[in-house]
């Protein structure tokens, strides 16, 4: 059976969500080829320094990314509550072992608007599959408009982006719906690093360098 099929019939789009093609099953997020490409699997990629692993569920460039966005700025919390339901499916039981997870937070501003924080949805999904804590370990330092940016300066918009408080604990699982330059992985996992934890992976949904 398709992993997928369980949870097709919740949002019933008419076009496919990952190509925008008329849908070809009835009540799906996806399209059939589209669906066909995404195993359900969790991916390695090349983690971004200084991330001790990463994992995606497939290529940002594909179906999976184009959910992903459609979600964001449509905005459609419900895209991400089946997001966060593959996400459980595929990194159940096949993480490196971890002490808690913690969300990469969005705006505040962009929270406001889209009335939802996806990361921290996913963030909570995935820590109760994996029965860890969520840590609120992570704060917005300012309000960085990183989607408008690219390369060099959204790198060097992300570093500083980040504030890690409390106490934390030595492994760390850090979730972001989607990974593009690896700048804002990057940011939290060195925020998070100077603040005690000792090795941080990091998961996200999609991801360029899949
Ligand atoms: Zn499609």
């Amino acid at each position: 059976m398709n992993p997928l099929a369980p949870f097709v019939d919740l949002l019933a789009p008419r076009d496919c969500l990952g190509c925008e093609a008329p849908s070809d099953q009835p009540g799906a997020l996806l399209c059939r080829a589209c669906t066909v490409e995404q195993p359900l699997l969790p991916r390695s990629f090349a983690a971004p320094s200084p991330l001790a692993w990463a994992m995606g569920l497939g290529p940002y460039q594909g179906p999976l990314g184009a959910l992903v966005r459609t979600g964001k700025y449509r905005p459609d919390p419900r895209v991400f509550d089946q997001l966060a339901r593959w996400m459980q499916i595929a990194f159940r039981d096949r993480l490196p072992r971890a002490d808690a997870v913690v969300a990469v937070p969005v705006p505040a501003r962009r929270r406001l608007r889209r009335g939802f924080d996806q990361g921290q949805l996913l963030a909570h999904a995935l820590a109760g599959a994996l029965n860890l804590p969520l840590l609120p370990a992570l704060t917005r330092a300012r309000a960085a408009e990183q989607a408008g940016r690219f390369g060099r300066a959204r790198s060097a918009g992300a570093r500083g982006s980040f504030r890690a408080r409390g106490v934390l604990p030595p492994r760390l699982i850090l979730v972001d719906d989607v990974c593009t330059t690896g700048a804002t992985a990057s940011a939290c996992g060195d925020e998070l690093l100077a603040h005690g934890a000792r090795s941080v992976g990091f998961v996200c949904v999609a991801a360029a360098a899949l």
